[in-house]
């Protein structure tokens, strides 16, 4: 980790708190190196997050094996999303650094079945917990067949 960063791993911020089992979640995907699940406060329907298991706030720091791994998982997941919310633009949204817009300082790739110019606001409206289970569930349906 570079010396001059000004965020430093906080392993209890809420990725790190899913990681270890201690906060639910819907989840989507997981492999021995990522886990991919619904945003609570999606920007437009079906929104998924990425993460590697590997403790690091932003891009910086994240190692070559755990890029690679979180970039196949989003393969999975957009192919996926688009056959579920039935639209080909995904959009791959990633932010480093609090200056960015960053709130969670645990990598995250941001999956939205979108377009740019229709985007909702960023982590402002929490979900239906319904719709993100029944959400979460069709698309591992479809990524584990
Ligand atoms: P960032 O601003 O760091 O790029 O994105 C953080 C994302 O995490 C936001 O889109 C926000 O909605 C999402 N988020 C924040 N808290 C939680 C949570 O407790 N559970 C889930 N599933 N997503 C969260």
């Amino acid at each position: 980790m570079s010396q001059d960063k000004q965020t430093k791993y906080d392993d209890n911020n809420i990725f790190a708190k899913m990681l270890n089992g201690d906060i639910p979640y819907h989840k989507v995907f997981e492999d021995d190196k990522t886990l991919a699940f619904m945003d609570i406060m999606p920007q437009a329907k079906g929104h998924v997050l990425v993460i590697p298991k590997q403790k690091t706030c932003d891009l910086e720091d994240l190692e070559p094996e755990y890029a690679a791994a979180v970039l196949m998982t989003a393969k999975k997941v957009m192919q996926a999303q688009r056959q579920v919310f039935e639209r080909e633009g995904i959009i791959q949204m990633q932010l480093n650094g609090s200056e960015a817009g960053q709130t969670v300082f645990h990598y995250h790739l941001h999956l939205i079945p979108s377009n740019i110019h229709e985007l909702g606001k960023h982590a402002v409206e929490m979900a239906d917990q319904k719709e993100l289970a029944e959400q979460a569930k069709q698309l591992a349906a479809l990524i584990d067949a």
